[in-house]
């Protein structure tokens, strides 16, 4: 990893959300501050007073070298810096050439409020008894905004430049952890590389900083230089920036739209918008889609790119756990209806689907989490190996870690690999694909019946795993060891296994008739045989009657 210089104004934040980033990244923290204090034996205040500016920034100049070779022996570190470490050339000339400069911007008048906040907690609890002496002048907020003016110029060469204004100090911090991936700080380069053979094929790559090389992936494709690429508000806020910059730097003409994040915007109002868009621009069949974000707008881009023009390239950049595992995978595109969703759709494949387990850092916890339910039910349908695998490291895969890299990237592959080798054999789910809707059937129902947003996707497939291995080992299927096996990996993974709501069992009932893989009028059933094996098939009215019963009506509070 680069080191990571923090600059800007006192009040900016540079102490705080250099610890936040650090334990975020898993990589040590400088603060120059403290280094001077340390070495001198006195606080800054003391040392401004007693042996004036001069001495103190050639302290601060020594404590930057330092700070560069320890962070040099850890191999990269977060280097939080002071105010004016900008005005010596020296100091500008080690950070451009020693890593990534990220400038926190502040307004003065709110950095003021923070220093004056911290001075007074400062006081009230003893920690400083000196008043700072930007403080301590007449006009605090005129040495401000003076310093500020006199150091923009030199703030704002960073090559990340950020706001905190306004934001949470872990908003920022996602923020910057999103740009880093963007920029290409956390890029690897060794991507773990797959082929799907479905229609014409394409390459799948799985690689932890990969977003960082999209360019050069993209110039794998030969593609004209306009990209279309096509993202949600949340993503957009993260990683567009940074984005737009690589692939312009790259040669290519990015054009940008943005969907409201959230399954409402995959509708036909918003696809309709974004044909708008494309034909505005022009956009011709040979340039490509590139669809950014989680399985809304991959299913969405996914689907105006099937039929804008009779379909124009795409490129799948999945970045939510679901998405990548999932939704990315296997063509299937599509867009909401009133009466049900993915009912309007087409199996389109694109032309490289880019995964970036990296950016799940970015990903709330809850969406992360639930992810997770997809790749156990690759375990349970086809390969015991990854259950194990997922049972050995459940509570490393929860607290979800940048030091996880390799292992995280393996799981992923893994899951992706499953689902291409179902895919391969059945693209139009005409039989095997079917298996992958294993814990479905009831998981749609409880959507359908909860109100879609009461429970994420994963989390219902969670639940309906647990419904489904009950049905199975009850019908004598599936063994009582096996099955607890399953629910405590979910449970470990941080998913659910019981239902708190009061969930009207009859309305389940209703909705799991009417979903669209009833076949021929009889549910078929994905029942695990043992971990790693499925079978489908019809089950017992009465024994599903029984065991949904139950479940719903004995988790009721
Ligand atoms: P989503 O696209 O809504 O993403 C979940 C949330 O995470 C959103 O708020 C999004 O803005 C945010 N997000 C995504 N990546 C982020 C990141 N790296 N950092 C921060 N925030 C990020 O939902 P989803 O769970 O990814 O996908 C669900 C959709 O996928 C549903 O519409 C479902 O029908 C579809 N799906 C499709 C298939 C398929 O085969 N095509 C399979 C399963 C699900």
């Amino acid at each position: 990893m680069r080191n990571i210089f923090l600059i800007g104004l006192s009040g900016s934040g540079k102490s705080t959300i250099g610890r936040l980033l650090a334990a975020q990244l898993e990589i040590p923290l400088f603060d120059i501050d403290a280094l001077v204090e340390e070495e001198c034996g006195e606080r800054i205040a003391t040392l401004f007073a007693h042996k004036g500016e001069a001495h103190f920034r050639a302290c601060e100049s020594r404590a930057l070298s330092q700070a560069l070779r320890s962070a040099e022996e850890a191999g990269g570190a977060i280097i939080a810096t002071g105010g004016g470490i900008v005005l010596s050339s020296e100091n500008r000339q080690l950070m451009a050439e020693g890593g990534i400069r990220v400038y926190l911007a502040v307004e003065p008048a709110t950095a003021l409020q923070r220093l004056q906040r911290q001075q007074h907690t400062a006081l009230a609890q003893e920690t400083s008894p000196e008043v700072r002496p930007l403080l301590a002048g007449p006009d605090p907020l005129r040495s401000l905004q003076s310093l500020l003016a006199d150091r923009a110029v030199w703030y704002e060469e960073a090559e990340i430049c950020c706001s905190t204004e306004d934001k949470s100090q872990e908003a920022v911090t996602r923020e910057l952890v999103a740009a880093l991936i963007g920029m290409g700080a956390f890029s690897s380069g060794e991507p773990m590389l797959q082929r799907a053979h479905v229609g014409a094929g394409y390459d799948i790559v799985v690689e932890w900083g990969g977003l960082g090389r999209l360019a050069y992936y993209l110039d794998q494709l030969k593609l004209p230089p306009r990209i279309f690429l096509i993202t949600d508000s949340n993503v957009e806020r993260l990683y567009a920036a940074s984005l737009l910059n690589q692939l312009r730097s790259a040669g290519y003409e990015p054009c940008l739209f943005v969907v409201p994040a959230g399954e409402a915007s995959k509708s036909q109002e918003w696809l309709n918008a974004i044909y708008d868009w494309l034909l505005e621009h022009h956009a011709e069949r040979r340039e490509a889609i590139v669809a950014l974000g989680g399985g809304v707008v991959g299913d969405m881009a996914g689907f105006a790119a099937a039929t804008y023009l009779r379909g124009v390239p795409l490129v799948q950049v999945p970045t939510s756990l679901l998405a990548q595992v999932d939704s990315a995978i296997g063509g299937k595109t599509g867009i909401n209806h009133a009466r049900g969703k993915n009912l309007i759709g087409a199996f389109y494949s694109p032309r490289l689907v880019l995964a970036d387990p990296a950016t799940l850092l970015t990903l709330p916890e809850r969406e992360r989490i639930e992810g997770w339910a997809e790749v156990v039910k690759y375990g349970i349908i086809l390969d015991t190996e990854l259950f194990t695998r997922l049972e050995d490291h459940a509570a490393l895969l929860l607290a979800f870690r940048p030091s996880l890299a390799a292992l995280i990237c393996q799981i992923i592959a893994r899951s992706i690999a499953l689902k291409v080798e179902v895919i391969e054999q059945d693209e139009r789910e005409q039989g095997l694909r079917a298996i992958l809707n294993y814990g479905h059937t009831v998981a749609h129902a409880l959507e359908n019946v909860s109100g879609y947003g009461r429970w994420l996707h994963g989390e219902a497939v969670s639940l309906g795993m647990v419904v489904a291995a009950a049905l199975a080992q009850q019908a004598g299927m599936f063994s009582a060891g096996e099955m607890e096996r399953q629910n405590r990996l979910l449970q470990q993974l941080g998913l659910p296994v019981s239902c708190s709501d009061a969930v009207p069992v009859e309305a389940i009932l209703a909705a799991m008739r009417l979903d669209k893989k009833v076949a021929g009028k009889r549910i078929h059933w994905i029942m695990p045989e043992r971990i790693g094996q499925v079978t489908v098939t019809p089950m017992p009215e009465d024994l599903v009657q029984r065991v949904i019963t139950t479940f719903f009506a004995e988790k009721r509070p």
